[in-house]
């Protein structure tokens, strides 16, 4: 469509690399026609929980002060638990992002003596200090809960054998991460999170699992929860706030371990009773609908980068032909300017600052300087089209979101083109 190349070519997208995408995309109606057969099953999902819940026009009420009898806030609990099919959920704007919500689900369940256990490697780089890994004020370190990890074999499989000699008397939670956080490692499938549950399980059958689910909702159409999780924890502005939460965790489990976790984040005594929801609901309702074509859209972005960077020699994890079980995509660019360049492309994409140009930063929870670039609606929402990473070997950009298809889209050809203008591609 001539129209369609001038105005790209308006915003500084060449002719040569709309062609070289539109090159890349004939070959990807197969993937993409699976994605959508994904997001119809989970959009059944959502609809059919919001209808069994008589989700109606009371639930959009706001609350405020103590928030005691509030009707959309339980109510969107008893949705969240029927999509993830556990009993009960806290689904909250007083999580204020994904690692409180683990921290609140991981303090809640371990006491002091108990032993921690990751037989998936190293947690993501905030994890580390809310576990003491990396030494911090109130970590579970500090309150006398020890932690113990196991690595994952150099094929990126499970070693059961050290796991099986890792846990112990003491190992009373086993945390899994699903996705690959800021490292190059594959992330889990549902079904391998499943294996490994099982494998644990067996071990020891009153070891507590709580996976972190971060960027992993609604890419399959079962989550950990199905395959045996007792927590399935995440961030309302990643997946499952659809783009239109401006805020939230959610904790999805076992009724007992929820409701500590409700005990946690308030007050004992006071849990799952407290707490306004501050005039939320209607985003928080709504962004649960989107979320399944939400999640839809970003991977067909992901999908769609790998299949342009890989060929012009960058590692891509996942590669362009794998299956996938988040939304994240990681592209090793090699060097710091690969990822500024790459960042720049994406950051001139955006809908809200494209003037600002991202430069590498030092951020607190991370112990390397991280470059990140997103123009959100909602500040550092990665459900949004965003692209962040530490600057480390292998200099890889991990690349996620867009609200639609079409706006991932464009963000990867901007990106393209601002790798071609740093002289770093030749197409
Ligand atoms: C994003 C993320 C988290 C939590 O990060 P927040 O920025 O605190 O929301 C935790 N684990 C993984 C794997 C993540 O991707």
């Amino acid at each position: 469509m001539q129209e369609l190349i001038n105005l790209y070519e308006q915003m500084g997208i060449s002719q040569k690399v709309y062609e070289y995408g539109e090159a890349a995309l004939k070959k990807l109606a197969d993937r993409f026609a699976q994605v959508d057969k994904i997001a119809e099953y989970n959009q059944a999902k959502v609809l059919s929980a919001m209808q069994k819940n008589r989700v109606s026009a009371a639930c959009f009420a706001a609350t405020t002060g103590y928030g005691y009898d509030d009707v959309g806030r339980d109510n969107l609990e008893r949705v969240y638990a029927d999509v993830f099919h556990t009993e009960a959920a806290l689904v909250r704007p007083q999580i204020t992002c994904g690692t409180h919500a683990l921290t609140v689900a991981l303090s809640a369940n371990l006491l002091p003596g108990d032993e921690l256990l990751s037989p998936v490697g190293l947690p993501y780089d905030t994890l580390q200090e809310v576990i003491g890994i990396r030494p911090s004020p109130c970590s579970l370190a500090e309150y006398g809960v020890s932690y113990r990890q196991v690595d994952l074999l150099a094929d990126g499989s499970f070693d059961y054998d050290g796991i099986r000699n890792a846990i112990n008397e003491k190992t009373n939670l086993i945390t899994i991460q699903r996705s690959k956080g800021y490292a190059t490692r594959p992330t889990f499938s549902v079904k391998q999170i499943g294996e490994l549950i099982a494998f644990c399980k067996s071990a020891k059958p009153d070891v507590l699992i709580m996976v972190d689910n971060c960027y992993g909702e609604f890419v399959e159409t079962i989550e950990p929860s199905d395959v045996g999780a007792d927590m399935v924890v995440g961030s309302l502005i990643k997946n499952p706030g659809g783009g239109l939460a401006p805020i939230g965790g959610y904790i999805c489990g076992t009724a007992e371990c929820v409701s500590r976790c409700a005990y946690r984040l308030s007050a004992p005594g006071l849990g799952q009773e407290v707490g306004a929801n501050l005039g939320l609901m209607p985003a928080l309702y709504q962004g649960f609908f989107l979320a399944p074509t939400v999640v839809a859209g970003a991977e067909k972005g992901a999908i769609f980068a790998a299949n342009l960077y890989e060929p012009l020699g960058f590692r891509c994890v996942p590669n362009a032909q794998e299956s996938r079980h988040d939304i994240i995509q990681a592209v090793e660019l090699g060097s710091e300017e690969g990822m500024i360049a790459f960042c720049k492309g994406i950051q001139a994409a955006a809908p809200v600052d494209s003037f600002a140009t991202p430069l590498p930063w030092e951020m607190p929870g991370y112990n390397d300087k991280v470059i990140m670039a997103a123009g959100a609606f909602v500040q550092g929402s990665s459900i949004e089209l965003s692209a962040d990473g530490p600057i480390r070997p292998p200099y890889a950009v991990y690349f996620q979101g867009g609200l639609t298809w079409d706006h991932a889209k464009t963000g990867i050809l901007m990106s393209l083109q601002q790798m071609v203008n740093a002289g770093l591609i030749d197409l």
